[in-house]
């Protein structure tokens, strides 16, 4: 009989490597077994067994935005600007960069900066214009700061949606202002922001990006043939399918089309793996909110009265968490949410109910594939740090004794010269200007402190659910303070 091993993963060290597990050895071959990009990670425990009802949020979640989408809200932001907020025409030569912006950035609007936090809600790296801000100005401005979520010129980018809009303003703070902050009119940079975010808004809620996007849905939402076999695999195991997004009934009825049609045999319609769809639902209010039920009927005629009932296969617009848990009889920690966005699906699901939460991170695969490429890295940095911490143990043990040993110094710089050039090497190859996603150097960076703090589970995509089985226990890293680490 073979024999497999637990299910019980102890998670992540320092950059992510799994810390290897005692006999018995895994007789699995390394193929079948689920790859670490390809896994759900757990930071509290959840029994998949006790989830009844599973909540899929849509947007980045069911479904992934190709960067397309992020060239074309950048083409559309940018002509915004031009035709109605009188920027000139120069602004349409600013050229989107993928990849530049990361999720967790804030932009310090009174100073026209771009910064990325650690869990302290201490400023790491700051971008102005094209480029870091002068190393003296960051020192002035940022250094013993903490930032209050109160400060009101510091907005927090994150959503996928804003990556955009970070890219963008970099670029035009260099083109209106060139390099220089000081120079720039009192409340200009603020100016950009408030315009580029209200353009941006617009773009959302009046249409014209939607119109776009359903005009060519495959050029700019992947597909993920996997999907349909992961909803059909929670149905079958008896759990509830809802769908809870922000987006409007028509653009949900053709993505989700879009996502689901002929993918499965079972499931004429994509309509058919869900058990209720709620649209226009303006999370996260939904979870404070008494806003009624609307029925949608199937020429997409929004009901005038509100709904007393929540019919089964029906779908609505707006409604509120409570006549969601009385109506659909949802008892609370026997729901699993699965959505995208820290804010509105994670964190006031978290709060005001108690719904367990999974986020989707599809940043996520990537991180994890460059953590895989550069292991080799990784391991020498953590053997580097742990050598030159020991060191500084015997220095300042020795000092107490008086004996001052230049060897010992020495090595202990190298050492520390050493760290810092693989430290700067590893995150370079994640991101050039930001560096990795969950960390801001030893610290978690401010978005993976959030990731930690209020998803109970995490991953890279929805259809990474289908590797677990519909009744699979998924256990939390053994958390380990400092005293438990260091000897
Ligand atoms: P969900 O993620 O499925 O809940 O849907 C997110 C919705 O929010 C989509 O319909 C987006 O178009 C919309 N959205 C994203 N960013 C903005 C914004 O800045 N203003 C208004 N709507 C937005
Ligand atoms: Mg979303």
């Amino acid at each position: 009989m073979a024999r497999v091993f637990g299910a019980r993963c102890f998670g992540l060290c320092r950059f992510g490597q799994h810390v290897t597990r005692s006999d018995p050895m895994v007789v699995v071959a390394p193929e079948s077994r689920i790859p670490y990009p390809r896994r759900v990670f757990c930071n509290r425990n959840l029994r998949l067994d006790r989830i009844r009802h599973v909540g899929f949020d849509m947007d980045y979640t069911l479904a992934i935005y190709e960067e397309s989408m992020e060239h074309l809200q950048a083409e559309m932001v940018l002509e915004r600007l031009a035709e109605r907020y009188d920027y000139p025409r120069a602004v349409l030569e600013a050229k989107y960069q993928p990849g530049f912006a990361i999720r967790g950035l804030a932009v310090d609007m009174a100073h026209g900066n771009v910064f990325k936090m650690d869990s302290h809600r201490f400023v790491g790296r700051v971008w102005h214009g094209a480029g870091p801000l002068d190393r003296e100005l960051r020192k002035q401005i940022y250094t013993n700061r903490k930032l209050s979520p109160a400060d009101a010129s510091i907005m927090m980018v994150d959503t996928l949606f804003s990556l955009p809009e970070i890219s963008l303003y970099c670029q035009l703070v260099d083109q209106l202002h060139g390099s220089s902050a000081s120079d720039a009119p009192h409340g200009s940079f603020e100016r950009l922001w408030r315009d580029l975010r209200e353009a941006m808004d617009e773009l959302h809620r009046d249409g014209t990006l939607k119109a776009r996007i359903l005009a060519d849905v495959p050029r700019y939402i992947r597909r993920d043939p996997a999907l349909a076999d992961t909803l059909h695999r929670f149905r079958s195991a008896g759990k509830r399918i809802f769908l809870l997004t922000n987006s409007e009934p028509h653009y949900t009825e053709a993505v989700m089309r879009f996502l689901f049609e002929g993918a499965h045999t079972a499931y004429p319609s994509w309509r058919d793996y869900f058990d209720l769809v709620i649209t226009s639902a303006k999370k996260p209010m939904f979870f404070g909110s008494e806003e009624p039920f609307l029925e949608v009927d199937d020429q997409m005629q929004i009901a005038s009265e509100p709904a007393t009932q929540l019919r089964r296969g029906g779908m609505y617009v707006g409604g509120n968490f409570q006549e969601l848990s009385r109506l659909a009889g949802l008892v609370g920690d026997d729901v699993l949410y699965v959505g995208d966005h820290i804010y509105g699906d994670i964190l006031r699901s978290k709060r005001s109910t108690s719904w367990r939460t999974a986020m989707v991170i599809p940043e996520l695969e990537r991180e994890l594939e460059n953590t895989l490429a550069l292991q080799p890295e990784i391991d020498e940095l953590d053997r580097v740090e742990e050598v030159a911490f020991q060191l500084e143990l015997d220095r300042s043990a020795l000092a107490r004794d008086g004996i001052r040993n230049t060897d010992l110094n020495g090595q202990l710089k190298e050492l520390q010269q050493r760290a810092q050039a693989l430290e700067e090497r590893i995150s370079h190859h994640f991101n050039p200007a930001w560096g990795q996603l969950f960390r801001d150097r030893a610290e978690l960076s401010a978005f993976g402190a959030q990731v930690e703090d209020y998803a109970c589970v995490y991953t890279g995509r929805v259809s990474n659910f289908r590797n677990y089985s519909p009744s699979f226990y998924f256990r939390s890293p053994r958390d380990r303070m400092s005293h438990e680490l260091a000897r």
